[in-house]
């Protein structure tokens, strides 16, 4: 099957990738770009960017479809079945989406096949259930009057997407955006836009969706700034850094005000008491938390602080297990790790871990690039846990995005909660603790979006997903997500 899909991805590699806009694929005219395959640094495709005249066009595009096309004035059963048939396309198009998904990105293929694409197709289901369930109210004003509130789509959504989820977080946006009747311009990472070409193109063959609704747009980051900046995007939905979330903030106060939706970055504490109700679940959740999609996840747990008297156990405990992963081939099923996304991604996390051995933390596993049953050519990094780490080192503010854990030891419930609030993020965090008192008298204190006691990691879209602090503004999942796709309007009556 994986290399029925491969061959089959080698083909699709040479084909040329265009930019989708207004129903139509279109050369872009901006600057070249390549993108690689970091299983083993060779290039696996080479396109054009778009040109800021291209942004323009497909702006202009979601915008007709906004004021005239049939989308928004769709019924929403009808609405709601066009979301069901995008999951469906999705689910037969699995493996060939998984296989460039782990070709671009450098996940593991089982990553790729088990984690993200169902959960692609999913969200799209959804949605597609809440199209004829969120809606205004009657007011109880004061008077001879009626007055109600209606939502209404905000219009055209510029959605810029990172490079760890490709494809998930391109569609974490596109489903709820779409259910409330919105257009969409979208820009995935220009490292990672295989997947995004490839699920247009499903949406296209299979004739899904009015011209217009969707867009593609393709470029780096300067290209994403036409979007951010743009007078006639009503909206932007922005998934990456702190550094250009920030950025994005300052586009809209110089263009038109575009309201905004940050999810950025995180430096998650992962907070575990000597009475955690088993030890063997949280030592197992604190490890692949973090380093399954090879660390490079928003929320992951990678600042972990236990309690002193577990201390030493649990250090040694997640070193045995760093020690037995295997950095490898995404696409043989014994790795455990796939590589890093870009070379660049890569040295930076190396950059990093020199950084901690200089401030004096104790490399208990890892700390290196991994070569070994590889090539040499994969940007590939062991697992690495750092012990006896202080929460002030860089190592433990800053955000590392990869397979490094910094372990924190600390004394008492006031000195956990003091360390875990120690920083600008506030994305998620945990605890572990067989004190029900105790479970909740912390997660109220914690400073961020969410919070998951005796085991890290929960996720279903019921429940929202976003950050505190410098981690971002709004939620996606569940309702939150329609909020920030629609505009409350108040109407008044005289009766
Ligand atoms: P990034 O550099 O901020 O890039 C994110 C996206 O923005 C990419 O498509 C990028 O394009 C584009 N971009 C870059 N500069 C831009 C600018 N000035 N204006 C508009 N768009 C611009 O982030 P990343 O390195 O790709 O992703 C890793 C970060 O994402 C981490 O900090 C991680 O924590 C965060 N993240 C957060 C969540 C969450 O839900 N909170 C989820 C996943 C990831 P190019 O890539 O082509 O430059
Ligand atoms: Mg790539």
């Amino acid at each position: 099957m994986e290399q029925a899909c491969l061959d089959w991805a080698n083909e699709w590699l040479k084909t040329t990738k265009k930019l989708y806009i207004n129903g139509e694929w279109i050369e872009g005219g901006g600057a070249a770009l390549e993108t690689v395959n970091p299983a083993n640094g060779r290039t696996i495709g080479a396109f054009h960017g778009a040109a800021k005249e291209d942004v323009d066009a497909a702006v202009a595009a979601a915008n007709s479809a906004f004021r005239t096309g049939p989308w928004k004035e769709m019924s929403r059963k009808e609405r709601a079945k066009v979301l069901h048939r995008i999951a469906d396309a999705i689910r037969s198009h699995h493996a060939e989406l998984a296989t460039l998904e782990s070709l671009d990105n450098g996940k593991l293929y089982k990553e790729s096949f088990e984690d993200d694409v169902p959960e692609c197709a999913d969200i799209f289901d959804y949605y597609a259930g809440w199209t004829d369930k969120f809606y205004g109210d009657t007011c109880p004003v004061e008077g001879s009057y009626l007055s109600y509130t209606t939502r209404e789509p905000v219009g055209v959504c510029g959605q810029i997407v990172p490079w760890n989820f490709p494809l998930l977080m391109a569609c974490w946006k596109l489903a709820p955006a779409l259910a409330m009747g919105n257009t969409v311009v979208l820009k995935p990472s220009s490292a990672t836009s295989l997947s995004a070409i490839r699920l247009f193109e499903i949406l296209h063959e299979e004739a899904i969706l009015p011209p217009g609704t969707i867009n593609l747009i393709l470029g780096s980051g300067s290209i994403g700034t036409a979007i951010t900046k743009h007078m006639d995007v009503h909206k932007v939905s922005f998934t990456g850094s702190t550094g250009v979330g920030k950025q994005l903030v300052h586009d809209s106060a110089d263009s038109n005000l575009k309201t905004v939706t940050l999810e950025l970055g995180g430096k998650s504490p992962n907070i575990v008491f000597a009475d955690v109700p088993d030890l063997d679940f949280a030592v197992e959740r604190s490890f692949y938390g973090l380093f399954t999609h090879k660390g490079e996840k928003c929320s992951a747990p990678t600042r972990l602080l236990v309690q002193e008297s577990i201390y030493d156990t649990f250090v040694e405990r997640l070193a045995r297990l760093a020690d037995s992963y295997v950095c490898g081939d995404p696409f043989d099923p014994s790795s455990d790790q796939g590589a890093q996304c870009t070379k660049a991604h890569m040295e930076s996390i190396l950059r990093y871990i020199e950084i901690g051995v200089q401030e004096g933390a104790r490399v208990a596993a890892g700390g290196r690039r991994d070569t070994e049953g590889t090539n040499g050519d994969g940007y590939y990094v062991r697992p690495t846990i750092f012990a006896d780490v202080s929460n002030d080192m860089r190592i433990a503010q800053e955000e590392i995005f990869g397979p490094v854990l910094v372990v924190i030891p600390f004394k008492d419930e006031e000195e956990a909660v003091r360390l875990a609030n120690d920083s600008i993020y506030g994305l998620a965090a945990g605890v572990w603790t067989n004190d029900v008192s105790r479970a909740h008298r912390v997660a109220n204190r914690l400073e961020a979006g969410m919070v998951f006691v005796n085991k890290y990691g929960c996720y279903d879209f019921a429940s929202p997903f976003g950050g505190a602090k410098q981690s971002g503004w709004g939620k996606e999942y569940a309702i939150h997500s329609l909020e920030s796709y629609t505009k409350v309007k108040s109407i008044w009556v005289k009766i």
